[in-house]
C-alpha cells in the first residue's frame, strides 16, 4: 500500500474540495468537476506506482482533454489566464478563479509542477512530440514569460477599461489563445527539438507555478547513499532538473513536472 500514499493522498484532497464547495456553493458542478479530476489523478497516479508505462499520457488526457473540451469548448469558460483576470477584476470567484487558486496557485505548495505533468491540454499535445529530451542545454530566453505574463494582464485590463470583456469576448479570446499556444508551442519544439520548450520560456501561468513549486511538499528526491552518479536520471529528463541533488536550490528546481522518467531510470533505485 505504501507505493499508492501519493495516489491515495492526492485523491482524497481533491474529494474533500469537491465536497466542501458542493456543499458550501449548493453547485453539483463543483463536486462532479473535482470528483472526475481525483478520480483521473489517483487512478493514474496509481497506475503509474505499478509501472504502467502511459500512465502520466492517460491521466493528461483524462484531465487536459476535459478542461479543453468540455469546460472551454461546450460550457464556453476560459480557462486560459485571461479568463482567471477576467472572474478576478469582476469580482465573480467562479470556476476560472477556482481552477487557478488550486491548480496553479496554492496547489504546487502540496504538488509543485503537478499541473504540467499531468493535466495540462497545451502539453498533452506537445508531449507527443518526438523531442521527449532536450537535445541541448537551456536557451537564456526564460524572460519571455514575463512579457506574455504582462501582455495577458494588459489586454485584460483594456477590454475591460473599454467596456468589451464580457463571456462571448472571454470564449473567443480562449480559442485565439489555444492556437496561439499550441501553433507557437509546436513550432518551438520543431525549432529546438524540445517538445517542452513553450514550457520553459514562453508560457506566462510558470510566473505563478514556479515559486509556489520551490517549497512543494511534493518532490523528487535522492538517496545519496544508494546514488552511484551514473547520471542516467539527468539524461532522461525533460525540464533540465539537477535532481539526484536534494537541495532546494537545485538548478532547475522549480521545472519538475513530476513526470518519474528519472525515477524509472535510475539503476539502483535512489530516486524517491
Ligand atoms: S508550463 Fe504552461 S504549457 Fe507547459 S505544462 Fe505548464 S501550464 Fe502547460
Ligand atoms: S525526470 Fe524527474 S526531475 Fe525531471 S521532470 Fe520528471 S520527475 Fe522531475
Ligand atoms: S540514475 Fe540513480 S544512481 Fe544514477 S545519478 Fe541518478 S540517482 Fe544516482
Amino acid at each position: 500500500m505504501k507505493k499508492y500514499k501519493t495516489a491515495i493522498i492526492l485523491f482524497l484532497v481533491f474529494e474533500a474540495i469537491a465536497v466542501s464547495l458542493w456543499l458550501t456553493s449548493g453547485s453539483l458542478f463543483y463536486l462532479l468537476n473535482f470528483s472526475y479530476i481525483g478520480c483521473s489523478l489517483g487512478l493514474g497516479l496509481a497506475l503509474s506506482a505499478a509501472d504502467w508505462k502511459y500512465a502520466r499520457e492517460l491521466i493528461q488526457f483524462c484531465v487536459g482533454a476535459y478542461m479543453l473540451v468540455f469546460l472551454g469548448l461546450m460550457c464556453r469558460e476560459n480557462m486560459q489566464m485571461e479568463g482567471f483576470w477576467y472572474y478576478l477584476f469582476s469580482g465573480v470567484f467562479g470556476a476560472g478563479v477556482l481552477h487557478y487558486s488550486i491548480a496553479k496557485i496554492f496547489g504546487p505548495l502540496l504538488f509543485g509542477r503537478g499541473w504540467c505533468g499531468y493535466a495540462c491540454w497545451t502539453a498533452m499535445i506537445l508531449d507527443l512530440l518526438p523531442y521527449k529530451q532536450p537535445s541541448g542545454p537551456r536557451k537564456r530566453i526564460g524572460w519571455i514569460r514575463y512579457v506574455m505574463f504582462g501582455l495577458s494582464l494588459a489586454l485584460v485590463v483594456l477590454l475591460m477599461y473599454l467596456g468589451k470583456a464580457n463571456k462571448t469576448t472571454m470564449f473567443h479570446l480562449f480559442l485565439a489563445g489555444n492556437l496561439l499556444y499550441y501553433t507557437v508551442g509546436i513550432i518551438l519544439a520543431i525549432a529546438i527539438k524540445d517538445n517542452r520548450a513553450f514550457c520553459k520560456y514562453i508560457c506566462p501561468i510558470t510566473v505563478f507555478l514556479k515559486p509556489m513549486s520551490y517549497f512543494s511538499w511534493l518532490r523528487i528526491k535522492c538517496d545519496e547513499e544508494k546514488c552511484i552518479h551514473c547520471d542516467k536520471c539527468l539524461k532522461v529528463c525533460p525540464m533540465d532538473v539537477e535532481m539526484n541533488n536534494n537541495s532546494r536550490q537545485r538548478k532547475n528546481a522549480t521545472e519538475c513536472i513530476l513526470c518519474q522518467k528519472c525515477k524509472k531510470a535510475c539503476p539502483v533505485k535512489a530516486l524517491k
